[in-house]
């Protein structure tokens, strides 16, 4: 033991620095939040709920079922059902994501090459059951207008997922999305 080391340990040293940062820390202003009445600040980018992207063109859901997303995510949380329709090409039918194993990593929306899938600002989607925290296409389109329609989701693109910003644009020759409603 080193000279140093010993008197600190006579004289409590490193308590006494602990201490004197309770101390210090008693007239400031409280780093705490009272929730829900307060809420934090939400920087952009923040990864919470998931949402489809809605294609300013054609309204419906922008994803071109590559698998892209799938094949990135490490928790394997994300399900996307294709089938091919009477011309021979690829529809996408279902996208889904299991919100108990994602760990919100972002590796979905970087892996994405049409910016089809957002993570948005929600985080207080808190359930019971897990069916609550199965998303479905309704619900992660649903969350796009919820949370991200409009500049704000462009913001999110442009600004914050660059180079992705320009393929925005609803890309060509890719399969479509089922729509709703058709057999
Ligand atoms: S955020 Fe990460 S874990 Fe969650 S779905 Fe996307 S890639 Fe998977
Ligand atoms: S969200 Fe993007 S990466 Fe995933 S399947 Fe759709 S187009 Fe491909």
């Amino acid at each position: 033991m080193t000279v140093k080391e010993l008197v600190n340990k006579i004289f409590f040293i490193e308590i006494l620095k602990g201490l004197a940062l309770t101390l210090s820390r008693l007239f400031t202003h409280a780093v705490t939040i009272q929730y829900p009445k307060e809420k934090r600040l939400i920087r952009p980018g923040f990864r919470g709920q998931h949402a489809l992207v809605r294609d300013p063109d054609t309204g419906w859901v922008k994803c071109v079922g590559c698998g892209l997303c799938a094949a990135y995510c490490p928790s394997q949380c994300i399900h996307i059902f294709t089938t091919e329709g009477d011309d021979g090409k690829k529809i996408v039918e279902k996208y889904e994501v299991e919100l108990l194993r994602c760990i919100y990593c972002g590796f979905c929306v970087e892996a994405c090459p049409y910016s089809a899938i957002a993570l948005t600002e929600n985080y207080e989607y808190s359930d019971y059951s897990r069916d609550a925290l199965y998303m479905t296409t309704e619900k992660l389109l649903s969350n796009w207008d919820k949370f991200m329609s409009g500049k704000k989701g462009e913001d999110y693109f442009k600004k914050f997922w660059r180079p992705l910003s320009e393929d925005f644009g609803t890309p060509e020759g890719q399969a479509m999305f089922r729509k709703a409603g058709k057999g």
